[in-house]
């Protein structure tokens, strides 16, 4: 008896096994067709200076709409792009679309803020990327202030050496750096102080507990008072209420990004609010 469950078990498993294989293998053909199909569009997300209510910055946030599974967020895809190795080709379709929207910005006559793309392939750690993003620029004929990369402190860790390396040139590009969903990873913003890196993003898990959980007051005004010690720039992720607005106003970090001020919208409606400005809440 017990052979026989141990039989079915494995039989079990085996078929569980190849669903996945299976699926796997869809959802790498789908995002393959996706890439060639356009499929895929970039939202932007304001970030504002609360202080004066002007935006200052732009993040780039990739959706994706597959006509064969619907609207797929970002976080059910990304991941397991890292995993396929097609990350390489998302991220330079997110670089080219970004440079070819501030290209048009400009030709309308808008002068848009620098727009923050997310990398997160470990080809950060290749010398291609590099490569990459000057093509992107030189294609459109833009500069590199134009446009910011936004990398997490794992991306960065895997490799410190070659990291220093890539942001060194990017920089040289003029190119700003930021590192996203910061206090959450490993680093500290001892060894931080060797990147030539720009900005960092307050974690919004960070920004959730300000008026909350004193844990949250406590790590949000450590990492703004460090921050503003090295002369890095800081955003505070994941603004949704006036309380946590003025929290960080009174702290010191007054660019944020949120719900509270916009969500990201598609790239019409960000033409409208540099024409227009944001109202503030
Ligand atoms: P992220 O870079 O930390 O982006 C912030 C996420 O928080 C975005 O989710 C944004 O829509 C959401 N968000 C912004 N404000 C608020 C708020 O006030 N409240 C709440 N609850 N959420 C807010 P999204 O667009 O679903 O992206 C999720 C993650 O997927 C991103 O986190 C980023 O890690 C990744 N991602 C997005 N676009 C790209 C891309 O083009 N390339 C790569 N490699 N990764 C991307
Ligand atoms: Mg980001
Ligand atoms: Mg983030
Ligand atoms: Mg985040």
């Amino acid at each position: 008896h017990a052979k026989r469950e141990g039989r079915n078990n494995a039989q079990f498993f085996m078929q569980a096994l190849n669903d996945a294989a299976c699926e796997r293998l869809q959802l790498e053909r789908q995002l393959r067709k996706g890439l060639a199909n356009e499929e895929f569009v970039l939202y932007y997300q304001p970030q504002i200076d609360a202080g004066s209510g002007s935006i200052v910055g732009l993040e780039a946030l990739i959706r994706w709409q597959s006509p064969e599974l619907g609207f797929v967020p970002p976080a059910s895809f990304i991941p397991f792009a890292e995993e396929s190795g097609q990350i390489m080709l998302i991220d330079e379709w997110v670089v080219h679309a970004a440079c070819r929207q501030v290209a048009a910005w400009l030709a309308q006559g808008i002068v848009p803020p620098r727009v923050a793309v997310n990398l997160s392939g470990c080809h950060f750690l290749k010398k291609s990327l590099v490569e990459m993003v000057a093509e992107c620029l030189q294609n459109f004929a833009l500069e590199g202030r134009h446009l910011e990369v936004e990398l997490t402190e794992g991306v960065i860790m895997r490799d410190v050496e070659q990291a220093t390396a890539t942001l060194t040139e990017l920089k040289a590009m003029g190119v700003t750096v930021s590192i996203d969903d910061f206090g959450t990873g490993y680093s500290s913003l001892s060894y931080l102080r060797r990147f030539p890196i720009d900005t960092l993003k307050i974690d919004r898990s960070f920004i959730t507990g300000v008026t909350k959980d004193t844990d949250g007051a406590a790590i949000t005004t450590a990492i703004i008072s460090m921050a503003t010690s090295m002369r890095l720039e800081i955003i505070a992720e994941g603004v949704e209420t006036a309380e946590q607005m003025n929290f960080l106003l009174e702290h010191g970090c007054p660019v944020m990004q949120g719900y509270l001020f916009c969500r990201p919208v598609p790239p019409e409606e960000i033409t409208r609010l540099l024409v227009e400005g944001l109202p503030m809440p």
